[in-house]
C-alpha cells in the first residue's frame, strides 16, 4: 500500500492553502492534490480588496495565492498535480483514486471549491472560447477595443465588468433585475465608470455567429420583449462573459457516502466535520452563507486543526 499521509487536502485554493499551512505547522505529513492551477477562484480574479491586511495596491487572486503556495510549503506540504476520480472515505484509512495511482489518508479535507454557472442560453456551449467567456482575467485581452456584455449583477459579475472596460471599448452589464446584488461600495466604483453601461431587467435567450460570436437575442423579462443585438459591422464580433453565480465541485463524492445538499454542497457543522468520520469539508465547497477568500481560509484553518484532534484521538 502507498504511504499513508496524516492529512490529505483535495484542492489547492484558499481553503486547501490554509489547511496545508496549518496541517504542516502541526508536523502532520500532508499533501495537496490540485488539478488544475493553485488557487481556484481567485487564480482568475484580477483584485482582491477585502482579505483583511491585504492594502497592497493592485493585488491579484494570483499574487496572493502565490504567496499563500509558498507558504504552504515552507512548512513541508507535499503537492502532487492529479486528478481524483473516484474516493473510498469511510474507515481509518481513506483513499483518493486517480488514473496513476492512489493517495490513502488518516484524513481527508475536501476544499474542491465551485466553478462558474453557465449562462443558460441557447448554443452556449458551441460559443464557449469563441465569444463567451467566464473569466475575464484570461480572455479581456481578447476584447481589445471590441464591445463586451457581462451578465450578472452581483460582486462578481460587476467587479470583472470593470476590469473589462480597460479592455473593451464598451462594457454592458445585463442583468435580470433593476438593482444589482453587488456590494454597495462596488456599485458606486461602477456607476461612475463612463465605460460600463447597464441592460436591466434582461436575460441573454440566444448566442449566435458564423464561428465567433457575432449576435445575440436578449429578452425583457418585464415586457417580454426580445431584441437582437448584432456586432457592429467593422468589429464582427463581440464578447459576452458569464458571472452569474458558482456551482460546487462535488461530483466525485456523489453515492460515496458524504452528505450534499439538493445543490451538491457539503454540510458541515463549525467545525468543517462532515457526517463522515475524518472527512472534513473547507471554503466554497461547503454549505455557508458568504463564500470569500477569508471565510475560505478560516474553514481550512479549522479542518486542519481537526484533522490533528481527530488523529491524537485515533491512537
Ligand atoms: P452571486 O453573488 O450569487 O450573484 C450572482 C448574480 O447572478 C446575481 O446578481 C443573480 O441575480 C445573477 N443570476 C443568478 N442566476 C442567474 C440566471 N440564471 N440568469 C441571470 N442572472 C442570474 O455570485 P458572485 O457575484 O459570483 O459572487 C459569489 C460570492 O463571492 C458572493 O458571496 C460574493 O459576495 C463573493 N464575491 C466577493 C467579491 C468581493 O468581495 N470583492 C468579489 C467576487 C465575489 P439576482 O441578483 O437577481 O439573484
Amino acid at each position: 500500500m502507498s504511504k499513508i499521509y496524516d492529512v490529505v487536502i483535495l484542492g489547492a485554493g484558499p481553503a486547501g492553502l490554509a489547511a496545508g499551512l496549518y496541517a504542516g505547522r502541526s508536523r502532520l505529513s500532508t499533501l495537496i492534490v490540485e488539478k488544475g492551477k493553485d488557487g481556484g477562484q481567485i487564480a482568475i480574479t484580477d483584485e482582491i480588496e477585502n482579505y483583511p491586511g491585504q492594502t497592497v495596491e493592485g493585488e491579484s487572486g494570483p499574487s496572493l495565492i502565490e504567496r499563500m503556495t509558498q507558504q504552504c510549503e515552507k512548512f513541508g506540504v507535499e503537492r502532487v498535480s492529479d486528478v481524483i476520480n473516484d474516493v473510498v472515505l469511510e474507515g481509518d484509512v481513506k483513499k483518493l483514486i486517480s488514473a496513476k495511482g492512489e493517495y490513502c489518508a488518516k484524513t481527508v479535507i475536501i476544499a474542491t471549491g465551485a466553478f462558474s454557472r453557465p449562462i443558460g442560453c441557447k448554443n452556449e456551449k458551441e460559443f464557449m472560447g469563441k465569444g463567451v467567456s467566464y473569466c475575464a482575467t484570461c480572455d479581456a485581452n481578447f476584447f481589445e477595443d471590441f464591445e463586451v456584455y457581462v451578465v450578472g449583477g452581483g460582486d462578481s459579475a460587476v467587479e470583472e465588468a470593470m476590469y473589462l472596460t480597460k479592455f473593451a471599448r464598451k462594457v454592458t452589464v445585463i442583468h435580470r433585475r433593476d438593482e444589482l446584488r453587488a456590494a454597495k461600495s462596488i456599485q458606486e466604483k461602477a456607476f461612475k465608470n463612463d465605460k460600463l453601461f447597464f441592460m436591466w431587467d434582461s436575460v441573454v435567450e440566444e448566442v449566435n455567429g458564423d464561428g465567433i460570436l457575432s449576435s445575440m437575442t436578449v429578452k425583457n423579462v418585464k415586457t417580454g420583449e426580445l431584441t437582437t443585438i448584432e456586432a457592429d459591422e467593422d468589429d464582427g464580433m463581440f464578447g459576452v462573459f458569464g458571472f452569474i453565480g458558482t456551482l460546487p465541485n462535488s461530483k466525485i463524492f456523489e453515492g460515496k457516502g458524504v452528505e450534499l445538499d439538493e445543490r451538491g454542497y457539503i454540510p458541515t457543522d463549525a467545525d468543517m466535520h462532515t457526517n463522515i468520520p475524518g472527512v472534513f469539508a473547507a471554503g466554497d465547497i461547503r454549505v455557508k452563507s458568504l463564500r470569500q477568500v477569508v471565510t475560505a481560509a478560516a474553514d481550512g484553518a479549522i479542518a486542519a486543526t481537526q484533522c490533528e484532534k481527530y488523529i491524537g484521538e485515533m491512537e
